[in-house]
């Protein structure tokens, strides 16, 4: 029977496992093991969370000892590397904090030092309400039109973060003319779309000297 080398649970069958790694490939993961492994990883969308939680779960699993021997040693250097993410992610997520963003062609007291290319990100929404609505269907003017508005509104939010990342990497610190479209893809399915130009901008100096006299 084919177990799981880090929290040893039974795998079944050896197609249900996941291999460690491809030099590692007698060392077998469970499903959770193998997604939690996944999420160790460098994310530019700065869920930092996620590599955190992850990273416990491993050290917990380390800790009380049921890592498989042999499995010990590519965990520990997969969890430096996750430590690593981390701090990456949280370099991302600082970075991103300081990008403006406007609808506009301009920033009230910056100049454009480069413009970078347009960029764009879609996010795919499933409004599926009525799951959501369950038994109130009779209701549904109202209330679904709120839930579908508060979907939308939060997939714009994160259609903005992502290209704050996009602007982030292309060494953008500005995002002009930012704008959202909304396309009812099939029956339930929208796709939320951003763009928006990345450019670098630095601050004016003594801008307001002549007229502060
Ligand atoms: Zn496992």
């Amino acid at each position: 029977m084919l177990t799981c080398c880090i929290c040893n649970k039974k795998i079944g069958r050896k197609e249900e496992g996941h291999m460690f790694s491809h030099k590692h490939n007698q060392l077998f993961l469970c499903e959770k093991c193998h997604s939690a492994k996944e999420k160790l990883q460098v994310n530019t969308e700065g869920k930092i969370e996620e590599i955190q939680k992850n990273r416990k779960y491993f050290e917990e699993l380390l800790y009380i000892g049921i890592v498989h021997v042999s499995a010990k040693e590519p965990l520990q250097n997969l969890l430096k590397e996750a430590e690593n993410a981390e701090k990456e992610s949280i370099q991302y997520r600082f970075r991103n904090k300081n990008l403006l963003s406007t609808t506009g062609n301009s920033f009230e007291g910056y100049y454009i030092a480069e413009y970078f290319d347009v960029i764009n990100t879609e996010l795919v929404l499933n409004i599926g309400m009525f799951s959501e609505l369950g038994g109130e269907i009779c209701d549904i003017s109202g209330k679904a039109n709120n839930i579908v508005a508060q979907k939308i509104s939060d997939a714009k939010e994160e259609a903005l973060e992502l290209l704050k990342n996009r602007a982030t990497e292309k060494g953008g610190n500005g995002l002009l003319g930012v704008r959202f479209d909304v396309i009812n893809l099939i029956e339930n399915m929208l796709v939320i779309s951003a763009s928006g130009t990345a450019v670098r901008i630095h601050k004016k100096e003594h801008s307001s000297s002549i007229n502060s006299i």
